[in-house]
């Protein structure tokens, strides 16, 4: 397999245009084609020679792979289903990945995964009950971005889709080196939220090197409930992550919020409200309240519109800022909790 170009920084670009016999200024043409112009092959690289494309070809791929299929939800989201071939165990794992945009008046936000299916085992999400195919690499990443329809329209990103980011974390800094470098795509980190269910020491990593925002799926305060849920609890308590969290100011430019998933009757009751709103004093952030998709085998319904608004309200009366998060995509299995890859399923099947 011959190495990717998409996923280099400057350096790496650079070094690969001298292998390739090219001078050294072509690094920074190979940067402006790939993350400014999104080029998808050495031929629409006209600045550079056409021996020096092909040069480049005989020892490099571009990195960027189109979408399997693409569905539109009739709010306007869309699903694009991403073949995803991962190194595990000495091998190749054959995959498929997700990628959501969400259109919303100025905004077209990229939901990006960072593996092929996910260890977490959270209960109440699709993708861990399809456990883990393997890391996706810094090409695989950055290729959701620049080969869908609206790749030069998208204003934000967040890492909210197949995956943990904390567990793959070094292609995801790699991609988000990319995303914000000024040789690169040069956007603000601002426009980037990395989310996590708090894995350690990971979690520090982050945090230390990288300045976009954090969302961190929290689900409950209280410890067994939340175990019950999400087997990471026990290997990384919500104590810990909460610990972490205060060592960091999170009143500047990068905000921190916290993911809630609303589970009739589960975490929904003034007592979470309570527990909740005790658990983040003192810490600047937001809590996103979001409704439950149901999913097989999982025993709680979405809590009812009525029963996340007093919520909402409880914890904003204690000066906790509280939004209920609209959700999107659910016609087309787009939303929170429901990525699957269901090609990968359908394939399955056969
Ligand atoms: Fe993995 Fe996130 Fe799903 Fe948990 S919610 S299993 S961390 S993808």
């Amino acid at each position: 397999m011959k190495e990717k170009l998409l996923g280099k920084d400057l350096a790496g670009l650079t070094k690969a245009a001298l292998e390739a016999g090219l001078p050294k200024f072509a690094g920074k043409q190979l940067a402006l084609w790939l993350y400014d112009k999104r080029a998808r092959s050495f031929e629409e690289m006209t600045n550079i020679s056409k021996a020096g494309r092909e040069a480049l070809a005989e020892r490099f791929d571009v990195g960027a792979e189109a979408p399997v299929s693409m569905s539109t939800s009739a709010d306007g989201t869309r699903k694009y289903l991403f073949a995803a071939d991962c190194p595990v165990g000495g091998g190749i794992q054959s995959s498929f990945v997700e990628a959501v945009m969400i259109p919303d008046a100025d905004r077209k936000t990229l939901c990006v995964s960072s593996q092929a299916g996910c260890k977490m085992g959270c209960k109440f999400c699709m993708t861990g009950r399809q456990g883990w195919h393997g890391n996706l690499d810094a090409a695989q990443i950055l290729s959701q971005f620049v080969s869908i329809d609206e790749a030069g329209e998208l204003t934000n990103a967040v890492f909210m889709g197949m995956g943990e980011p904390m567990d793959n974390l070094t292609e995801v800094l790699r991609a988000i080196e990319v995303l914000t470098a000024p040789w690169g795509v040069a956007w603000s980190p601002k426009r980037i939220t990395v989310s996590t269910v708090g894995v350690l020491p990971e979690l520090r990593t982050y945090l230390d090197s990288c300045r976009c925002h954090l969302a961190v799926s929290l689900h409950t305060p209280f410890p067994e409930e939340r175990a019950s849920i999400m087997p990471v609890q026990k290997a990384f308590p919500l104590e810990q992550v909460m610990h972490l969290l205060r060592q960091y100011d999170f009143t500047g430019q990068r905000r921190v919020s916290f993911e809630y998933t609303m589970f009739s009757g589960f975490n929904d009751d003034k007592r979470h409200a309570d527990e909740l709103i005790r658990l983040l004093s003192g810490t600047e952030c937001r809590v996103n309240l979001i409704r439950f998709h149901r999913i097989p085998d999982f025993p709680y319904d979405s809590s009812p519109a009525a029963v996340m608004e007093s919520f909402r309200d409880r914890l904003s009366a204690h000066g906790v800022t509280c939004t209920i998060r609209a959700s999107r995509g659910e016609d087309i299995m787009a939303a929170c909790g429901l990525l699957a890859g269901r090609h990968k399923q359908q394939n399955d099947l056969k």
